[in-house]
């Protein structure tokens, strides 16, 4: 097996066709991880949840980190690594259409909204509903694949 760098076209190919992601977000030197589902548009991903741990953590600090992957045998995988800064898209004026944009694109898959949309613990009864848009403004995009075999 050799590990090769991926071209910026192989990634965002990869974070494209991609719908699970990794997310780190820290606060006061704690890092936090948690999968999510995304959706990958103009160097953003776009992603729903309630209120939380990370978006208390994302909203203290901005800056992620979002790793995806394609693992298909121990010796075959493709993964890549984004840095980025949490940008929340509250319904209001400023950040409606981009609010629209993130439903458009992450109502696409059957049920988008369920696994960030779940508690395990029951949720108050409230007038609005308390969830949530946000995007990972993508600075950074670094990939590797394994290839079985070997480089020459
Ligand atoms: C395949 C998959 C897809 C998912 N997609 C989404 C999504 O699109 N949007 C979304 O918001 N969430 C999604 N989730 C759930 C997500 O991983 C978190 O569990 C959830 O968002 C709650 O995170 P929070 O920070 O708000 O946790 P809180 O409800 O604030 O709870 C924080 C506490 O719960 C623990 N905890 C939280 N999440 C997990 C976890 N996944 N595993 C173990 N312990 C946990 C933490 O360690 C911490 O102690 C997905 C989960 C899976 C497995």
């Amino acid at each position: 097996m050799f590990v090769r760098e991926m071209t910026e076209g192989e990634c965002i190919a990869l974070v494209s066709a991609g719908r699970l992601a990794r997310l780190a977000c820290s606060k006061d030197n704690q890092p936090y991880v948690v999968p999510i589902y995304y959706a990958y548009a103009g160097k953003c991903l776009y992603a729903f949840s309630m209120p939380g741990r990370k978006i208390e953590w994302m909203r203290a600090n901005p800056h992620v980190c979002v790793q995806v992957d394609e693992i298909s045998t121990r010796q075959q995988w493709r993964s890549v690594v984004m840095h980025g800064r949490y940008q929340e898209l509250p319904d209001t004026a400023r950040w409606h259409r981009e609010c629209l944009h993130a439903w458009s694109l992450l109502e696409k898959h059957v049920n988008w909204w369920e696994p960030g949309g779940l508690k395990p613990a029951p949720q108050a009864i409230a007038g609005t509903s308390p969830h949530l848009f946000y995007c990972v403004y993508v600075d950074e995009m670094t990939g590797r694949a394994a290839v079985a075999g070997d480089a020459s």
